[in-house]
């Protein structure tokens, strides 16, 4: 009996299911839909085995259980080739479709029970001469009309439903449709040959191996599920409209990085047997050496909590991991309720932002992710959004708010003040997207983008013709301590011939040590050329009395709501008298910002301040204005 490529197929079949069947599964909806139609294959090829026998035995048996094998082989071809239509569009049309295409999917069910029945009730003959084996008739013709049905609809699915299929799905899909199509078209050429139920069974290895192998889905450091499968998960969830809860466990670290790096791994190991122990929530582990606990029940999200602090607890009985603790300590990062983000691409992106690196300052070790948080990160992204599409469409802008200088009684010095032109001519001023842009990195794009914007104008309007000594740049501590700060601020200004001495960078106060260091570096380089440094925002801060002692700067600005405050509060009146009388013993001159009245000039006058900014004499004016200005004030 020719049945030896169905045994194979058989085997194939009952290892996949094996295989399967011992990993671990996330339970997503495809995940289910391929197991159901490796089932499907598996007895469609038991059918076939069977049906060939009882036909080339068919004098031995009656003749209606010979028709009635037939018939059950035919009928699970069928359900063959609707189970992979099932499983290619598994999930999308349930939850992600629209009212036309979920009616799709449905008529498709109803379609094929019908189908069943219709095969059923139609005739079936066969035929078998020793060489040739087949079954024909109405029921045979009705199951190729409707295989190929299928067929086609999943090939058409994997077009019209590109978005939603990842590209390695549908390149295994449209393999398997493939040999599947062409074993059939084989074996009507050539009936003795009997493939297509192996056929069926090589699509379905296909499919595992490109696609369904769930050993690609746990990482091969900790057993856990691993990162490349946490997106899929979490948009099935999603998908399905379930609510549920994540805590991302991640640890801060407080030492030196290489006895760092070492504790970690040891750490993370430890933590990653015990986490087996969860079984409320699928655990994550995702490379970067923190763990994802997502809870489809947030009732368990409080007790493994207290499980797992109850474990770090207990570690400390073993002095090595004890240790460890002493630098590492775990952050959990908790999103109580999953509905605070549209999908998972929002929610990832949500988590990707409280990774460890992010929180340098942060002491707490609970974070809980609220609809708050999720706003404001929206804005944020929002805000980085903005200023990049302004970047790009030549929209910042940069006004100037001319500097009064006493001793001179003209104005000596502007500073450089960006603004960004919205698409509708609105102005947005650099309080509302600095701060975000310094916290996301962008500031050194954009401050580059800002002082090649300030030192063309300086360059082609030549502003020291207009008694202008000085142009006063904000300088982000993220680029002042950029290792290429120096040469590109020396490129610029050869590329524009301006005398160095022209510039003077405002810096304001840093927390990091390391930033001040590698800042004080620059500093001292640009220094060297000629160009000078001023302490912004005196007062405003904590510690800037350290900061004019170590460092270079020259000039000291005093914070507006210091002057502010000098008219009410007879303490802040002793500390401004005290820093100009302080700050010229050391030789540095002082601009007192914020002057918005004839009695604060007139004050700060008296005090011996050497520079007045603010807006009784000035508002930052626009380039154009401002050569007004200077052509109107200076000469
Ligand atoms: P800042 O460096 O302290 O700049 C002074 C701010 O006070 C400016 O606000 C200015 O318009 C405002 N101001 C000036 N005179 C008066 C006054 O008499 N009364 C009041 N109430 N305000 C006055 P602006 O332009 O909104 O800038 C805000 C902050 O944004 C700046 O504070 C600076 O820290 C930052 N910034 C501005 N431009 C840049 C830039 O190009 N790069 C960087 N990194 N930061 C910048
Ligand atoms: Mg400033
Ligand atoms: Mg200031």
């Amino acid at each position: 009996m020719n049945i030896y490529t169905q045994i194979c197929g058989l085997v194939i079949i009952a290892l996949l299911i094996t295989f399967y069947k011992k990993q671990p599964t996330m339970g997503l909806g495809s995940e289910r839909r391929f197991i159901t139609t490796l089932h499907v294959i598996f007895a469609c090829v038991i059918l076939d085995i069977i049906s060939c026998y009882l036909i080339i035995n068919a004098t031995k048996y009656s003749r209606s259980i010979v028709l009635l094998s037939c018939k059950l082989y035919l009928l699970s071809l069928q359900a063959v080739s609707y189970s992979a239509l099932a499983y290619t569009i598994a999930d999308i049309f349930k939850y992600l479709g629209s009212n036309f295409e979920r009616f799709l999917g449905r008529l498709y069910r109803y379609g094929f029970i019908l189908g069943l029945f219709v095969t059923l009730y139609l005739p079936v003959e066969y035929h078998y001469d020793g060489i040739y084996l087949y079954s024909y008739g109405p029921a045979a013709f009705a199951t190729y009309i409707l295989v190929a049905i299928y067929i086609v609809s999943v090939v058409a699915s994997t077009i019209v439903l590109k978005k939603h299929i990842k590209q390695q799905k549908i390149n295994a899909l449209l393999i398997w449709m493939t040999i599947w199509v062409c074993s059939a078209v084989i074996q009507f050429f050539k009936p003795q040959l009997l493939i297509v139920s192996f056929a069926a069974c090589i699509g379905a290895l296909i499919m595992y191996l490109e696609m369904e192998n769930p050993q690609s889905a746990i990482s091969r450091k900790t057993g856990h599920f691993s990162s490349a499968v946490i997106h899929d998960y979490l948009d099935f969830l999603y998908q399905s409209k379930k609510n549920f809860s994540v805590m991302m466990i991640s640890f801060r670290t407080m030492g030196d990085a290489s006895t760092e790096n070492k504790i970690l791994r040891k750490t993370i190991t430890t933590l990653s047997e015990f986490l087996f122990n969860i079984e409320v929530a699928k655990v994550f582990d995702t490379a970067e050496g923190y763990f994802l606990l997502v809870f489809e029940n947030n009732d368990f999200m409080e007790s493994t909590k207290f499980k797992i602090a109850t474990y770090f607890q207990s570690v400390e009985d073993n002095p090595d991991i004890a240790y460890a603790y002493t630098l590492l300590h775990p952050v959990y990062t908790v999103v109580p309720d999953s509905s605070i983000a549209y999908n998972a691409d929002e929610l990832m992106m949500l988590l990707s932002n409280f990774v460890p690196n992010n929180y340098e300052n942060l002491v707490k070790d609970e974070i809980i992710i609220d609809k708050n948080t999720m706003a404001e990160l929206r804005n944020k992204k929002l805000v980085e959004k903005m200023v990049i599409e302004a970047m790009e469409d030549n929209r910042i802008e940069v006004h100037y708010q001319p500097i009064y200088n006493v001793s001179t009684c003209t104005y000596t010095g502007a500073e450089a003040l960006v603004r960004i032109r919205l698409q509708d001519g609105t102005l947005v001023y650099p309080n509302d997207f600095i701060p975000i842009v310094e916290e996301t990195g962008r500031i050194v794009p954009l401050s580059d983008n800002i002082y090649r914007n300030v030192l063309t104008f300086m360059k082609s309007y030549r502003v020291e013709k207009l008694g202008i000594e000085k142009v006063e740049l904000n300088l982000s501590v993220k680029q002042g301590e950029s290792p290429v700060f120096v040469s590109r601020m020396l490129e610029l200004l050869e590329k524009n011939e301006l005398n160095p001495s022209l510039l003077n960078f405002e810096i304001t106060e840093t927390s990091s040590l390391q930033s001040k260091e590698n800042l004080l570096v620059n500093m001292e380089k640009l220094k060297a050329h000629g160009i000078s440094f001023s302490l912004d925002d005196f007062g405003a801060g904590s510690s800037n009395l350290n900061y004019i002692i170590d460092m270079p700067v020259e000039i000291v600005k005093l914070d507006m709501h210091l002057t502010e405050e000098y008219f009410t509060n007879p303490k802040a009146r002793a500390i401004v008298k005290t820093v100009v009388e302080m700050s010229h013993s050391m030789g540095l001159r002082i601009i007192s910002e914020g002057i918005e009245t004839e009695e604060q000039m007139k004050e700060m006058k008296s005090l011996g301040v050497d520079y007045l900014q603010g807006y009784y004499f000035s508002y930052p004016l626009p380039e154009h204005e401002f050569l007004k200005f200077l052509q109107m004030n200076n000469l």
